[in-house]
């Protein structure tokens, strides 16, 4: 784990953020730039850079993450009115920090497609 991203340095609390939850291998923040009433982000603490770069070893670790996001989900009182779950990858993807997180995002209303 010796790689630095920003979001490690949100893990190592050399930045400043709002965590939510935090385990042994996961942690979730809100989003410093929310895009709805609830964004939050599920980051493994390992860095792994895109979606790319999983293997099968880290099956359960994807699938943990989801039931984080679910949790937050329903903590944030938005399991029943809906939420959208994003993992951007790459340039076409949109993904801006290349250490994988999934995006929580609900509280109102989402079109789709996206643009
Ligand atoms: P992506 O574009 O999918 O790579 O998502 C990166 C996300 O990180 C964006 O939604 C940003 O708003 C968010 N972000 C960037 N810097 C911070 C920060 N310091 N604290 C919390 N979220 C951040």
């Amino acid at each position: 784990m010796t790689e630095e991203t920003l979001f490690t340095k949100i893990r190592d609390r050399e930045i400043p953020s709002d965590i939510v939850y935090e385990d042994d291998e996961i942690f979730a923040f809100r989003d410093i730039n929310p895009q709805a009433p609830t964004h939050v982000l599920v980051v493994p603490k390992a860095v792994i850079p895109t979606v790319n770069d999983l293997d099968e070893t880290q099956a359960g670790l994807i699938g943990r993450m989801f039931l984080v996001a679910q949790r937050i989900a329903r903590e944030d009182g938005i399991a029943e009115s809906g939420y959208r779950l994003v993992m951007n990858t790459n340039a076409d993807g949109g993904q801006t920090v290349f250490h994988i997180h999934l995006h929580v995002i609900g509280g109102r209303t989402m079109e789709w497609p996206p643009g």
